[in-house]
């Protein structure tokens, strides 16, 4: 039987990065994913022969000289990637109920500031000032800016502050407060919650320069998985992790569902933390570890329409839609039957066979688990374990599409004339595809009130396993990225990974 160097456990864009890392330095690596489609998020689904994104639908950083364009330039990514630069003057629109302006975030510092100062005026020098404290941040944090230097950052005030108060101390406008914390869904972000940083390194990346994939993000695991088998790793398909086996303190092999066993020397989990728990089994993991990962809240799940639209009836969108109806941008987690969907994020995505016109577009409004909860013993995922849910969930499925689109109609009019069809995806389609406990958007809940506790380390307290993945810094690809540079420091002992990164061969 073969002993890889590292197992690798999720092939979403942490674990891939982990393993090119490595096989880059020389480790024989092994992934496994329990799915048929390699990427995690990354992945795509085909409706109607059009294209929807699961959970990438644009990226930051990518122009040359960028921290996103580095890094994916050393995964090999930058030279083979299908991008379409989003709108420089407003990747996002930002937009509210009874309200006809739409507030344009947009691409550049100094664009930002004058594209939003045409609308506020009044606001130019906090404008300003605003931008000075999200790059503040976003230099405290070396990874991000592709720099080796060590800090210690467990003190920063940034830490220490949520996201809406920083965002309302700087403007005095309040329209202008909630629409820089507009398109807070891209963190989930809550009022009592999100810590500014949270906030600073999202939009940051984003302000820098928005991307989107043309044909979607799959791309980015297909590319990387085929520089990883370049160099010498594998990926295996329906290859779900179950139990780890331990060879005294330390682990031995991974047992799949299927009763196959992977031998390692190291392992490296990139799915959601308690998960990873559940397959240690006896004492190898103190109780008050397990208790305190598991205790850790997760951030909300999401509800999404992915509408299919009629041939040629709505032009190309080259930006992304935020549409918030309550009256603080900062509540949509906390909804009541009643105000659901507070906020809507829509998504549309670039055809290369298409692209004058919009082929489909996803609505994203968040759902919280429980409302799925009286389905949650079924499970469904194509084309191995397909389980009708019932009617009851069909029905419940079809109202909530039914309220997002009437929201829809009323931002965008004429929209409900050009659906040709439309699917649904609900928190529970998210868990089974993803494999998180609870179809949680982004893992772990940032919060402010303790910073320390939701800051999860790659070391584990098995001494040769380690954790990757959206639970440890930050979420999204471009923290998921850094993420993996860390991860595999910690493997590799600290060889110096930036360097290498910022000169690939
Ligand atoms: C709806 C939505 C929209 C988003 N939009 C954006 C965006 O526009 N831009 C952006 O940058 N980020 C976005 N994100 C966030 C981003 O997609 C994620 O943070 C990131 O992709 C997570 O990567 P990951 O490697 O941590 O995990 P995942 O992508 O979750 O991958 C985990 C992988 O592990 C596999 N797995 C789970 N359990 C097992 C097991 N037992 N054995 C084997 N395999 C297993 C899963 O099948 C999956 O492939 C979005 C997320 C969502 C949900």
């Amino acid at each position: 039987m073969i002993k890889y160097d590292t197992v690798i456990i999720g092939s979403g864009m942490g674990g891939l990065c982990c393993a090119y890392i490595l096989a880059k330095e020389g480790k024989r690596v092994c992934v496994l994913e329990k799915n048929r489609q390699i990427g995690g998020s990354l992945q795509i689904y085909s409706r109607d022969k059009t294209i929807f994104e699961t959970g990438v639908h644009y990226l930051g950083g990518l122009d040359e000289g960028q921290n996103l364009n580095a890094y994916f330039n050393y995964f090999g990514l930058m030279k083979e990637l299908k991008l379409q630069k989003l709108d420089q003057n407003g990747y996002d629109l930002i937009s509210f109920k009874d309200d006809k302006q739409v507030y344009p975030h947009a691409q550049g510092y100094e664009n930002f500031i004058d594209q939003l100062a045409q609308i506020f005026p009044n606001e130019r020098a906090n404008l300003k000032l605003y931008i000075e404290k999200i790059k503040e941040v976003c230099d405290s944090f070396p990874l991000y800016n592709l720099s080796a230097e060590k800090k210690d950052i467990t003190a920063a005030w940034h830490l220490q502050i949520d996201s809406k108060s920083v965002i309302n101390s700087i403007f005095k406008d309040p329209k202008l407060q909630q629409v820089i914390g507009g398109s807070n869904m891209l963190y989930a972000g809550l009022e009592d919650k999100t810590p500014f940083y949270v906030h600073a390194l999202v939009v940051d990346s984003y302000i820098q320069s928005s991307y989107r994939c043309i044909d979607g993000s799959s791309q980015i695991a297909k590319i990387l998985s085929t520089n990883i088998k370049k160099l010498g790793g594998e990926i295996l398909n329906y290859s779900e992790a179950k139990t780890f086996y331990f060879n005294g303190s330390e682990i031995e092999s991974v047992e799949l569902t299927n009763g196959e066993r992977i031998e390692g020397n190291t392992f490296i989990s990139g799915i959601d933390i308690s998960k990873t728990l559940d397959m240690v089994e006896g004492s190898h993991i103190r109780t008050a570890y397990r208790n305190r990962i598991n205790s850790l809240e997760n951030s909300v799940s999401s509800f999404l329409v992915n509408v299919v639209v009629k041939p040629e009836s709505m032009p190309h969108y080259n930006h992304n839609i935020y549409h918030c109806m309550a009256p603080d941008i900062w509540t949509g987690g906390n909804y009541t039957e009643k105000t659901w969907p507070e906020t809507i994020g829509l998504f549309t995505t670039t055809s290369s066979k298409n692209p004058d016109f919009t082929e489909n577009f996803t609505a994203l409004a968040y759902m919280r688990y429980e409302e799925c909860a009286k389905w949650e013993n079924t499970k469904s995922i194509i084309p191995n374990n397909i389980n009708y849910r019932g009617e009851d969930y069909e029905a419940f499925k079809i109202e909530k599409a039914e309220k997002i689109l009437d929201v829809l109609e009323m931002r965008l009019p004429g929209t409900r004339s050009k659906i040709k069809s439309y699917t649904t995806a609900s928190p529970i389609t998210y868990r089974d595809y993803i494999g998180s406990r609870d179809g949680s958007l982004y893992g772990i809940i940032k919060d402010y009130t303790d910073p320390l506790k939701s800051f999860i380390t790659p070391r584990t307290k098995i001494s040769n396993l380690f954790l990757t993945g959206q639970n440890l810094n930050l979420h999204g690809i471009m923290g998921v990225t850094v993420s993996s540079v860390v991860t595999c420091s910690d493997v590799l002992g600290n060889p110096n990974l930036i360097e290498k990164i910022k000169n690939p061969s």
